[in-house]
């Protein structure tokens, strides 16, 4: 295989599993792959290189891994010329091992890696033919990819939202998690090229960005201890929030993921102060028992997370929370789970992502063993679902009859009669825009078919009056 010499077009396939830090990583992946004339395809068997961009948080993400490698093995019967490579958190974890694990596999590579990703290429198609890149870059070594917009694929317009890494890794060591392993350890990204980053997607087209990390409040400790940072300003995540924020032309400011301990009041002090930072905080509370938490070792107890909605709800009245509880956790028992029920129920969060503990290799809990077993998990997570699913009706309720802000993103994916695309010839047809409100709740708006096309909406905040609540969505139209 010829790389750059040759500026014949060849098609990528990437298939994301995940958290947002994946989606991320696959625009970069995407981005230094584009001077090598690779254009993104849906379709795998159009593609000389697939890729699976992997996440390993919980197992059941890696067995999925797994089947989607053994589905695409076929393609490379027929291709002699196909590269088939996995990226991301699986890809770290298990090395070259997945290379024996996996014999049709051509290239492992973990996340501190994309931007090598052409010299790997050349090494498959070279020598080497089956290449493993994995190290973990210490502090000092790692390079982030600077940001670029990705060219518009297909005529679409640049994506109105979009996701900036502001730091990688994670250095608490919470019991359950493989992220440390995975990602290695806290490094952020200097603060002028993250308000560079952002100006650079504004100006292509963004009008809202979420600044991603593991736990970006502490953003700039790593930079505080390096050397080089006593001849430097470096910000803390509140200060970086402003600097954001002044950036022309950027209408909202979004952050996740938040950790409890860190979640201090520079930054509280920042919603309702600044102009673009939407009112939606994702605060992970993961229990509601104290000796859960002190065995997850999270560093804080419920009065201490109690402590800080408080304040955040003082500070900011119309705040939309969420939060990510785990179920299942190595002894808990019903006492502690019913603790955890009382919390959600007294928080009354707007959304949450509940989970069923999942031990993982290389932690601290998997000594603890996996004491609930499964009956119990899944009765618990049910439990916990169906309680927030009454709460989080109330709340969609409650916007039924008000006129929100929401920033069009584009055509919804579902037609106003939840059909597909196909539009009978003497149907009235209408279409949907959907976008978000500041408080992150989807809202789709049917649009003449006229309108729809002519994307006039795409990118504009529009006053929405909401005229109906779904379970995940609300429905209005424009003021
Ligand atoms: N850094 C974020 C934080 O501290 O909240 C979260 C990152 S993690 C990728 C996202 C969520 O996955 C966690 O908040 C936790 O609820 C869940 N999670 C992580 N490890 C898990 C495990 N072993 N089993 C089940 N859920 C897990
Ligand atoms: Fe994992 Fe804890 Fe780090 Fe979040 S803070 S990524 S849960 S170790």
């Amino acid at each position: 295989m010829q790389l750059s010499a040759n500026k014949t077009k060849r098609y990528v396939h990437i298939q994301t599993f995940g958290c947002q830090m994946n989606v991320n990583d696959t625009d970069r992946i995407l981005q230094v792959l584009a001077p090598l004339d690779y254009v993104m395809t849906d379709d795998p068997a159009q593609a000389s290189l697939i890729l699976l961009n992997t996440c390993s948080v919980r197992d059941r993400a890696e067995q999925k891994m797994m089947s989607q490698l053994g589905r695409l093995a076929p393609l490379k019967e027929h291709n002699d010329e196909l590269v088939l490579g996995v990226a991301g958190c699986v890809a770290q974890q298990e090395g070259a091992e997945l290379l024996k694990k996996v014999p049709y596999l051509d290239l492992v590579f973990g996340p501190d890696h994309i931007a090598e990703l052409p010299s790997l290429l050349a090494r498959v198609a070279g020598s080497e033919k089956r290449v493993a890149e994995t190290e973990l870059y210490k502090r000092k070594g790692y390079q982030f990819v600077e940001a670029e917009p990705l060219p518009a694929v297909d005529g679409h317009a640049q994506k109105v939202s979009e996701f900036v890494t502001i730091m990688k890794g994670c250095d608490k060591v919470c019991t359950y998690c493989i992220v440390p392993f995975t990602r290695g350890r806290e490094v952020s990204k200097p603060h002028e090229m993250v308000v560079r980053e952002v100006s650079r997607l504004v100006e292509a087209g963004a009008r809202e960005v979420t600044l991603l990390g593991q736990n970006v409040n502490s953003y700039g400790k790593d930079l505080v201890e390096s050397s080089e940072a006593r001849f430097a300003r470096v910000p803390t995540f509140a200060q970086l929030l402003r600097e954001v924020d002044a950036v022309p032309g950027l209408e909202r400011v979004r952050f996740t993921t938040s950790h409890p301990m860190d979640a201090i009041d520079d930054l509280i002090a920042c919603f309702g102060e600044l102009r673009t930072l939407c009112e939606y905080f994702h605060l992970p509370v993961q229990s509601g028992s104290d000796s859960i938490l002190e065995a997850m070792r999270r560093f804080y107890t419920v009065a201490d997370y109690r402590d800080k909605i408080a304040k955040l709800r003082a500070q900011c009245p119309d705040l939309a929370l969420s939060t990510d509880i785990i179920v299942g956790f190595p002894g808990e028992t019903e006492a502690d789970f019913e603790d955890s029920l009382k919390l959600l129920a007294e928080v009354a969060y707007d959304s949450i992502y509940a989970f069923k503990y999942s031990p993982r290799p290389g932690t601290k809990a998997l000594a603890l063993g996996d004491t609930v077993d499964e009956a119990d998990k899944e009765r618990r997570l049910d439990a916990v679902l169906k309680l927030q699913k009454d709460i989080s009706r109330k709340k969609m309720l409650g916007y039924v009859g008000k006129q929100v802000e929401v920033l069009i993103e584009g055509p919804s994916t579902r037609t106003s009669k939840g059909q597909s695309s196909v539009v009978p010839l003497d149907a009235k047809p209408s279409f949907q825009l959907m976008g978000r409100t500041r408080t992150n709740v989807i809202v789709n708006v049917p649009v003449p078919l006229g309108d729809f096309w002519s994307k006039r909406w795409v990118g504009q905040l529009a006053t929405v009056v909401i005229e109906e609540a779904k379970a995940n969505s609300l429905f209005g139209r424009f003021a």
